[in-house]
């Protein structure tokens, strides 16, 4: 989806919503991520005073991520703001070269870009599928929730906690 500002760029004070339905399948991180779902909203676009574009819009989404444990997938709904300005110059939407997601070229927007941002920003750092996931073995890969498996534990590891149980007793 593309929406041509040309028009709302010559007239200060219009203002329009526009429905958005998201192409965005995937949230490319250094991982990607599918997409399970983009609620459809509103994105309305301002034109204020003839010296700034406002777009606004609020939606959700769900995140299909993996658990940092045990790598198995996990649902992430995230709440996602739109909510950026633009200055205009000469009727046109001034590029802005610091910012490359800026989401318009040549006065023409894209809401997937502005949401494939958001839902970048918006990602958790942390993703477990509970809180006491007990992860993969290190040595076999076994998925440690559903049982231990049969590798033996380093000794140093066991003598060691061995000594300290000693010092606490
Ligand atoms: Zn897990
Ligand atoms: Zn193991």
């Amino acid at each position: 989806m593309r929406i041509d500002l040309t028009d709302i760029c010559k007239k200060p004070g219009i203002e329009r919503s526009f429905p958005v339905t998201s192409e965005v399948d995937f949230v490319n991180t250094p991982e990607s991520y599918p997409i399970k779902q983009l609620v459809p909203f509103d994105l309305s676009i301002a034109n204020m005073a003839g010296k700034r574009l406002s777009v606004k819009g609020e939606t959700q989404t769900t995140v299909i991520m993996r658990c940092d444990r045990c790598l198995k997938d996990v649902e992430r709904t995230l709440s996602l703001t739109i909510d950026r300005t633009y200055p205009i110059q000469d009727e046109s939407i001034v590029p802005d070269e610091e910012d490359p997601v800026s989401g318009i070229t040549d006065n023409v927007l894209s809401p997937d870009e502005l949401l494939q941002d958001e839902i970048f920003l918006s990602l958790p750092s942390k993703v477990l599928c509970r809180e006491d996931c007990k992860g993969l073995c290190p040595l076999c890969g076994a998925d440690l929730n559903e049982g231990a498996c049969r590798c033996e534990r380093p000794a140093g590891s066991l003598q060691m906690a061995k000594a300290l149980e000693g010092i606490v007793l």
